[in-house]
């Protein structure tokens, strides 16, 4: 009698502990886990993490009722890295599916859809400052247009004063100090259409009416040049989109599906281990512009970041999160009914809620 309670007793508690969760019912071996910090989908929380990914793992796995341990890394890389090397069984955080990861890994059903977007300091708009009239000045084409005018005045200068000192009532000194400087004086006056008086020489008189010509011509197009740069500047602020990126200082994460677009796309950017030391170097002012995952870029700049940067343009090279397996993994299958299962009954859509209603409220 006594021994039937004891077993009853047993038995009870057998089934409780089953009911509290993926630990007492664990199917294998604990499973190593590779993520790296990359909020809101991994956020380190004193020794353990938070995130979109962490809380998705965690109902796939109680699904599985699998034991896992987390094992962090510093990129993306090396979350890939980790899995080829067998140092992790899978991972999670916010991996991207690309045809050539596609060759080398095997990934879940996507998890979460992505792009990416820009990454710019905060600008009230309207404000223009010396920085943006630096910037008007040392970007694009501009530096070009200025060094080409110097020459339109220093070349034109130095060819009046050759043509001009001989003849015997020149406009200028015979020396070549002043006369320079009294010919580029005449040059920038040329240039402006204002010299008060004409050379004498009929060399001096030809190269006048050239570069009287040239000026006009060349003057016009800069004044319309700069007229653009500042009205488009003065409605926009500098970086609106991708096509504005060229020509300046990008940062981004090492190894990233946006380094390897900004590469292809002719901007050469400076790669950071973490997205945080990207910001900071914005913050810094030694960027003008960070270019990674968008939902990473609007979590920074609805949280952290609020009132420091902003997200401009559009969200382009549209890409998909996925779980990363080895070749051939059979955790694959199970993972991916997990994960069904969780879009099927809410929980999906809950964890989603958590950690994005701040963004998409913003
Ligand atoms: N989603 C991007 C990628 O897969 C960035 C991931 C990261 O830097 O962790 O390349």
């Amino acid at each position: 009698m006594k021994f039937g309670f004891l077993r009853v007793f047993w038995c009870v508690l057998l089934l409780a502990s089953a009911g509290s969760g993926a630990t007492a019912q664990s199917t294998g071996p604990v499973l190593n886990v590779a993520n790296r910090v990359i909020p809101p989908f991994v956020i380190k929380q004193g020794t353990g993490y938070e995130g979109f990914s962490v809380d998705l793992w965690g109902a796939i796995a109680s699904e599985m009722g699998r034991d896992f341990k987390w094992v962090e890394v510093g990129n993306v890389k090396e979350i890939l890295g980790a899995v080829e090397t067998g140092k992790a069984d899978l991972a999670i955080a916010a991996v991207s599916i690309t045809s050539e990861r596609e060759q080398k890994f095997d990934f879940s059903q996507p998890m979460f859809e992505s792009g990416l977007q820009i990454l710019v300091p905060s600008r009230t708009s309207g404000s223009f400052g010396i920085r943006q009239v630096w910037d008007l000045f040392t970007t694009g084409a501009m530096p070009i247009l200025l060094a080409l005018m110097a020459a339109m005045i220093l070349v034109p200068g130095h060819l009046a004063w050759l043509a001009e000192r001989s003849h015997p009532g020149s406009l200028f000194s015979r020396s070549y100090f002043p006369g320079i400087f009294q010919a580029t004086w005449w040059a920038i006056g040329a240039a402006a259409g204002q010299q008060p008086e004409n050379p004498r020489s009929v060399p001096g008189r030809t190269l006048a009416a050239i570069s009287i010509l040239v000026s006009l011509f060349f003057l016009t197009y800069l004044q319309a040049t700069l007229t653009a740069a500042f009205t488009v500047r003065q409605l926009q602020g500098g970086i609106q989109g991708p096509d504005d990126l060229a020509g300046q200082r990008v940062g981004t994460s090492s190894g990233s599906t946006s380094a390897i677009y900004l590469k292809a796309h002719h901007v050469t950017p400076t790669e950071f281990q973490t997205v945080e030391q990207a910001y900071k170097a914005m913050e810094n002012r030694q960027l003008d512009a960070v270019v990674f995952d968008a939902p990473v870029l609007l979590y920074y700049a609805a949280t952290q970041g609020r009132g420091k940067v902003q997200v401009v343009g559009p969200i382009f090279n549209k890409e998909n999160y996925g779980i990363v397996f080895p070749p051939g993994s059979e955790l694959r299958k199970p993972v991916n009914s997990a994960l069904l299962k969780l879009r099927e009954n809410g929980r999906f859509d809950t964890i989603y809620l958590k950690w994005f209603s701040a963004i998409s409220s913003n």
